[in-house]
């Protein structure tokens, strides 16, 4: 019999973890555990099966260097398949007192600890996440009853709250967002002289991780052969100082570009690939703030970039976690349109013609990134204008990126990308033609689709379906006044161009697998 059974999940490796607070090593027991249901549940990348298992494992042993005992399962080493067949027969070999672990970050893990702890007659506690800079608590009473919520005015209240780049009392600058500066194309030379980021040597425990992937996962998609993601503190944080070193100053211009280019730099770009270190919890937001915030004062950087890249952790992280737990369970099976049509195929191979989402699908299977354009107006916004089930799309990002959970997945595929849950915390959906993908990349040059047509061989398949998109909503569309300037091309439109539209909309959308 021992005290406190503690529960570490795959993405909360930190010392700071709650969970192990006043944790006593002569009566508490650590338990952490592989299971291949969390890497089948939905279809993940190998990359990202890799990376949680080898940072747990990197974790696992950081806590036994500081004298805790952990009762750590690995794959293969033992016949379960689900996290609760673990935790259950765990409680009935050590009946401890409590069972004690810090907010899961997936509404289906907490269901499941519940259950255990019910079945089992133990006491559970679950302590607030405090890696997060605003507990659910806290963003429930800033949401209140509104029915949209407006991440801008969170961020406002977050930058007062915590005292970033703030000066006076007022913003720095005197603005609080400068994401209009923050949106330029390459132009025709591309980009010039990328940052690229630190290179880790494969050690023994990832190289025995990625056997064992390639045993259990074999028939996965993705690769492992381009892997490169921080597994330990130490190395998120060398990437932390390259970001800040070399790529923050230049952060903001370029963030909603994207680029072909046949070197890892072009996928990556001046982005800052922190979000897998982030969501396993390697860093701390609140590190990761401050030192964008240090060199903005030591090194005068850019505000448009260094407000930028904080925006996106003290704000968009941070809300879109806290809509997450506000919005769940319904959230995950909200469909506002009603889309049913099925998953095309090419989103596991790359394989189509298309070479925006040929691209973007090629770089995220090498990878298990793309970073936040490609993902909310390629992949995304072909989903919604192809009328994609929300729940397939859903599985798909969750399986695919290395930085996957389900908080932050969730609200950004359903509430960003698709307006699955009706613009909750969106004023639009997120819809565009052709035109802006041949604007902020260089994808169109190598296409056999034609950006600015609509119909017929050479259409642009995003054109097409964009128009097809504003006829059908067209109602919606005119009556809400950040979107009644775009369907006013709707109206200039012959009703015989809007047949042939919906036409070719209808053949694309009925053979979505042959794009
Ligand atoms: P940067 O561009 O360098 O941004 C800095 C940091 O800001 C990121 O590391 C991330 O922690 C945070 N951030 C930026 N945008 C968001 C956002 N919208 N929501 C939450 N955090 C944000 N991010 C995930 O971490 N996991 C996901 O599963 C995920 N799925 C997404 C799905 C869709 C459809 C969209 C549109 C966005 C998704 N994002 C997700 C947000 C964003 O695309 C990624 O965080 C970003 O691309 C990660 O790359 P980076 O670290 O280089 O980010
Ligand atoms: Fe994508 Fe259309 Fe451009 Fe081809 S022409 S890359 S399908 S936007």
């Amino acid at each position: 019999m021992i005290r406190h059974l503690i529960i570490v999940l795959g993405d909360q490796l930190t010392l700071d973890n709650p969970a192990l607070e006043n944790l006593d090593p002569s009566c508490d027991h650590v338990l952490m555990a592989e299971v291949s249901a969390e890497g089948t549940h939905v279809w993940s990348h190998k990359a990202r099966i890799a990376l949680f298992l080898s940072a747990m494992r990197h974790f696992a042993q950081v806590l036994e260097s500081k004298g805790i005992a952990v009762n750590y399962f690995k794959l293969g080493e033992h016949t379960f398949t689900q996290l609760n067949e673990v935790w259950l027969d765990q409680i009935k070999q050590l009946q401890p007192q409590k069972i004690i672990v810090c907010e899961p970050g997936e509404y289906r893990v907490l269901q499941a600890l519940q259950a255990c702890a019910q079945q089992t007659n133990t006491q559970l506690i679950v302590r607030d996440d405090t890696h997060f800079m605003c507990s659910q608590a806290d963003f429930k009473r800033w949401a209140g009853q509104n029915k949209a919520l407006r991440m801008e005015f969170f961020y406002r209240n977050m930058r007062k709250e915590h005292q970033v780049l703030i000066r006076d009392g007022q913003p720095e600058g005197g603005d609080w967002n400068y994401d209009h500066e923050n949106r330029k194309a390459f132009g025709r030379q591309g980009p010039q002289d990328v940052p690229t980021m630190p290179v880790f040597e494969i050690d023994a425990i990832t190289h025995e991780v990625f056997a064992e992937v390639e045993h259990h996962f074999s028939d996965h998609p993705g690769t492992l052969a381009h892997f490169c993601w921080p597994v330990t503190r130490e190395q998120a944080l060398e990437f932390l100082h390259a970001f800040i070193e070399h790529k923050l100053a230049d952060f903001g211009a370029h963030q909603d570009a994207m680029w072909q280019g046949s070197a890892p730099h072009h996928a990556f770009l001046w982005h800052s690939l922190l979000s897998s270190s982030l969501n396993l919890k390697l860093l701390n937001p609140r590190e990761v703030i401050q030192a964008a915030e240090q060199a903005y004062q030591q090194k005068q950087l850019s505000l448009a970039s260094v407000e930028g890249f904080i925006r996106q952790i003290l704000g968009w992280r941070e809300f879109i976690r806290g809509v997450y737990w506000l919005d769940m369970p319904a959230m995950a099976t909200s469909n506002h349109y009603g889309h049913q049509r099925q998953l095309p195929i090419w989103y596991w191979t790359a394989n189509t013609q298309m070479n925006c989402m040929r691209q973007t699908i090629h770089q995220t299977m090498l990878y298990g990134y793309a970073h936040h354009i490609q993902r909310l107006m390629v992949t995304g916004m072909f989903g919604l204008l192809a009328e994609i089930s929300p729940q397939q799309l859903e599985a798909w990002y969750l399986a695919v990126y290395v930085d996957a959970v389900e908080w932050v997945e969730l609200p950004n595929v359903a509430g960003m990308a698709l307006y699955a849950n009706g613009g909750r915390f969106t004023s639009k959906p997120y819809v565009a033609s052709g035109a802006y993908i041949k604007r902020m990349s260089n994808y169109c040059q190598g296409c056999r689709y034609k950006p600015e047509v609509k119909t017929g061989p050479q259409a642009c398949p995003v054109t097409t379906l964009y128009w097809h998109f504003l006829i059908k909503h067209y109602a919606t569309f005119v009556n809400n006044p950040r979107t009644s300037l775009m369907v006013k091309h709707v109206d200039k439109m012959s009703s015989e161009e809007r047949m042939a539209i919906n036409q070719h909309a209808q053949s694309l959308l009925t053979h979505l697998d042959a794009l």
